[in-house]
């Protein structure tokens, strides 16, 4: 007779979103959200991403494992590359190396 709850043992079974793969990205350009979109053409191998709003275009190669979010990941990485050129001479006025808001370590007793 020992019935013990077995209603909260259950694996928490998190109801995944249905899975459908992101499409649009923001733009690394203009930044506007959902203005890129990827599409993969599987018969020629190569994946574009277009943003709509600032007609930004970007094509890289593609294969069956290529998903939108790879697309979109490869743009940031070609940009971040551009940038880096960019950077290193913006580096002399501008340092990136910001603490972003961390409340603890702080000695302030
Ligand atoms: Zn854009």
């Amino acid at each position: 007779m020992a019935k013990r709850k077995s209603m909260s043992s259950k694996m928490a079974q998190r109801k995944k979103p249905a899975p459908k793969l992101e499409t649009t990205f923001s733009c690394p350009f203009c930044n506007h959200p959902g203005g890129v979109s990827c599409t993969i053409d599987l018969k020629l191998f190569v994946a574009t991403a277009v943003c709509y709003v600032c007609q930004e275009v970007y094509h890289t190669t593609a294969h069956y494992l290529t998903e939108p979010v790879d697309v979109y990941h490869d743009w940031i990485d070609a940009c971040e590359m551009a940038n880096q050129g960019v950077e290193l001479q913006a580096l002399d006025y501008q340092k990136p190396q910001r603490r972003v808001g961390s409340d603890d370590d702080d000695n302030d007793a």
